[in-house]
């Protein structure tokens, strides 16, 4: 499965926040996965479309879409050339598919802050000059040996500009996600380098009640992490949150003027930084939402349930999820033209719901 690499500086609230998430899935219901790693939180995808399909087919269960996040200790400056975890550290970000910074952004004098001061943008150029140092490191020793390998037409030479590129976008202290897109660099002509910096980044701002008010601050760190995405929540708040029941947790976001949990929007920014998306199926036993990538066609999609479905794949019958609770039944969208049979090359839709029919 894909998971999300869980980073930061000491004492800004990682630890708070990735409690609240393995919190959120031991008290997830139907929990479906057996193994509980200590280091992994695996999340569910709130998706209220479940809650309206388990309505209509009557279903016993909901099965949530899941994201999972790895808490990758020990980032401290000078990371790259091995201090603290050092590279231990950076072998564990490799792994991850995407990296989430978390970044204090709250004022609590009796927290200690390992730099003496808060600022978030301070903090984030840390950590990402870790990361930018290691990867420099990495294209350089790649460099060399590209150079010798395309003199004598052995090597590649699309990697090998590609990657002159990329050096070219970490000396001027940028990752190579931010900076690919004004470079004109396609990120999966160097996908074989590993680079730290080319996975997608969320960035999460652990702040309090005045940062969560404040929307000029907001604005501000958006503009500087792009295009990477902005997530402002409480850790502590959150932590305490996961605590409640449904409606009690509601009503505290109510007061607090959240309209959706901040771990809530967490899994779904990550999900689809991952370049993720669902498609969902529904009966009287369970109503469940299958993860796909984007551009997956109806076979691939089928085979997320069994490979059996993938081989055998003879059509799908697919009504959109607006569809079905416009007419209210896969009867009456049947009847109302609405459900529609797809073969092998249709490209699934966020918010499909399907049944496959295949051959065993
Ligand atoms: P880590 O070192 O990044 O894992 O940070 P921790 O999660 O251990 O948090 C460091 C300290 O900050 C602890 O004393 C937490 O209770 C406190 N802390 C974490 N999140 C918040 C927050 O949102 N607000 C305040 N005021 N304190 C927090």
């Amino acid at each position: 499965a894909l998971t999300i690499g869980i980073v930061g500086l000491p004492n800004v609230g990682k630890s708070t926040l990735f409690n609240a998430l393995t919190r959120a899935q031991v008290l997830a219901a139907n929990y479906p996965f057996a193994t509980i790693e200590p280091n992994v939180g695996v999340v569910p995808l709130p998706d209220p479309r479940l809650n309206k399909l388990a309505e209509i087919f009557g279903s016993e269960k909901i099965l949530p879409a899941t994201v999972s996040f790895v808490d990758i200790a020990g980032i401290v400056r000078g990371a790259s050339e091995g201090e603290g975890l050092g590279n231990k550290f950076l072998a564990n970000i490799r792994e991850a598919d995407a990296i989430c910074q978390v970044t204090r952004a709250f004022a609590d004098p009796d927290v200690v802050h390992v730099d003496g001061k808060v600022s978030p943008k301070d903090d984030i150029e840390t950590i990402n000059t870790e990361l930018i140092l290691a990867d420099l490191e990495t294209v350089g020793k790649a460099l060399v040996r590209l150079e010798k390998e395309v003199k004598i037409k052995k090597g590649d030479p699309v990697l090998f500009e590609a990657a002159k590129v990329a050096q070219k976008i970490l000396e001027e202290g940028q990752t190579l996600f931010a900076g690919a897109g004004a470079a004109k660099l396609d990120l999966s002509e160097i996908s074989s380098l590993q680079l730290l910096t080319a996975k997608p980044f969320i960035y999460v701002f652990n702040t309090d009640d005045a940062g969560l008010a404040d929307e000029s601050f907001q604005n501000e760190i958006r503009e500087i992490v792009a295009p990477a995405d902005a997530i402002f929540l409480d850790a502590k708040f959150e932590s305490e949150l996961v605590e409640l029941e449904p409606e009690e947790a509601a009503e505290m976001l109510a007061e607090n003027g959240q309209d959706e949990a901040g771990l809530d929007q967490l899994a779904r920014v990550g999900f689809d930084t991952l370049g993720l998306q669902t498609y969902l199926t529904a009966g009287p036993k369970e109503s469940r939402a299958w993860t796909i990538r984007k551009g997956w066609t109806a076979p691939q999609a089928a085979g997320v349930i069994h490979t059996d479905f993938e081989r055998g794949f003879i059509k799908a019958e697919v009504i959109s999820f607006a569809d079905l609770v416009e007419t209210g039944s896969v009867a009456n969208a049947r009847a109302a033209g609405k459900a529609r049979m797809e073969g092998k090359d249709y490209v699934m839709q966020d918010g499909d719901v399907v049944e496959f029919r295949f051959n065993v």
